[in-house]
């Protein structure tokens, strides 16, 4: 907690006897903003709904709840702050017994009562100082682990991170047999980006498609920036078909960027390689290696399409850029009724569609029978289709 400049820390002080929260209250008032508690119960209330409270000093002995039971909530507490907020006791000076209980229960500290307010003073001015700074390290903490684990321009999972949720994820979707998609991604011509528009417009443009392809994947998938203008996607639970769904998907959101810098309009657009677990390998390495040979024969075939299937497999790239904005048409004339118009347009369609069908076919559970197409495009063309 940062505290505002010429703002006390506030303290918490918990005691059922009046005269004795004034004494401490004058004590104390000097260096901290103090706040009174009849008993632990108020306490309680108080410290889970003041977040300004940093300190807690409490008599040992209450009505409702004591002392011993208010630092054995706060130590269980799930908020952080309270669980890890100093509190010291206040007893008498011979009473052995209750110090151990409250050592045991958690307690940091504790100030006799016959103790003076010099000495008060010092003692909460010491563990407030020590909290403070545990604060400030844990913070420093989270923010390089952080920092170790994100790409700095895009803010996307570095390379480190993602092999390390990705492996984490295929080891689970191995011991599960679930199917587990890789898809690596590659911007276009990223080159000539930069030489027509310069470096911070093609930094502009990754932040961009950063943003848009986290924006493109489902929650339990994970997108990451491995090299310049390089990404990848973990995608648990996903086989072949929804691979192909989420590619097209991304690929799509990408090209529809309309990326405006410095009164340019810059235009951009990706090819994917995707890789499957079980089909092409059970090691993230293999799968890494499939996805980048893919992505290397969708930018061959012409690039913004992706890459499903390797040389021997079934069809090697599907040009969405082709099947997809007829796809989006025929649904669209479906949707306003004008089937009938559809008609003559189904067998080309449908020849389009059937490298799709064939890469779907592999794991969906709806199987299509790719032949049954085959024969009801010939009987569509004996009608006079085309
Ligand atoms: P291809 O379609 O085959 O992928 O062509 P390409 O031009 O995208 O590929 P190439 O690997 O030849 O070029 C990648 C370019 O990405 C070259 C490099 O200057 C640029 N690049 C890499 N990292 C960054 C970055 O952080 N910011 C910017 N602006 N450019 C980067
Ligand atoms: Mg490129
Ligand atoms: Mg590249």
């Amino acid at each position: 907690m940062n505290q505002i400049p010429g703002t006390k820390p506030l303290i918490l002080i918990v005691d059922d006897s009046p005269t004795i929260r004034l004494s401490l209250s004058r004590a104390l008032q000097d260096e901290f903003m103090p706040v009174e508690a009849v008993d632990g119960e108020q306490a309680w209330e108080f410290l889970n709904s003041d977040s300004r409270i940093e300190v807690v000093i409490t008599d040992l002995s209450m009505p409702k709840l004591d002392g011993l039971g208010l630092v054995k909530r706060m130590r269980d507490s799930v908020v952080t702050r309270v669980c890890n907020m100093p509190v010291i006791m206040v007893t008498g000076d011979d009473d052995t017994a209750a110090r151990e209980a409250a050592f045991k229960a958690g307690v940091n500290d504790f100030v006799a009562k016959t103790s003076d307010r010099v000495e008060l003073l010092a003692r909460l001015r010491a563990h407030r100082k020590l909290a403070v700074t545990l604060r400030e390290l844990e913070e420093s903490q989270r923010e390089l682990r952080e920092q170790a684990n994100t790409d700095p321009l895009t803010r996307l999972a570095n390379r480190r991170f993602f092999t390390q949720i990705a492996n984490k994820e295929l080891s689970l979707m191995r011991r599960q047999k679930e199917h587990y998609a890789v898809l690596m991604l590659d911007i276009d011509h990223f080159k000539n980006t930069n030489d027509s528009f310069g470096h911070p417009a093609g930094d502009h443009v990754l932040k961009q498609v950063a943003r848009v392809l986290s924006e493109n994947i489902r929650e339990e998938d994970t997108v990451a920036r491995v090299g310049g203008e390089e990404f990848v996607v973990s995608s648990p639970y996903t086989n072949r078909l929804a691979a192909i769904v989420l590619a097209e998907r991304l690929r799509k959101a990408v090209e529809a960027l309309d990326i405006q810098y410095e009164g340019n309009s810059i235009p951009v657009t990706i090819s994917i390689g995707i890789a499957m677990q079980p089909q092409d390998g059970d090691t993230l390495d293999a799968l890494l290696a499939a996805a980048d040979e893919r992505l290397y024969t969708a930018k061959n075939a012409g690039r913004n399409r992706f890459c499903a299937a390797s040389k021997h497999q079934t069809e090697q790239t599907v040009d969405a850029d082709k099947v997809c904005p007829k796809l989006d048409e025929a649904i669209t004339m479906i949707k306003h009724g004008n089937l009938q118009r559809l008609m003559p347009h189904m067998p080309k369609l449908l020849e389009e569609l059937i490298p799709l069908f064939e890469l779907a076919n592999e794991e969906s559970p709806v199987q299509i029978d790719v032949d049954e197409v085959r024969g009801a495009i010939i009987a569509l063309k004996a009608k006079g289709g085309n």
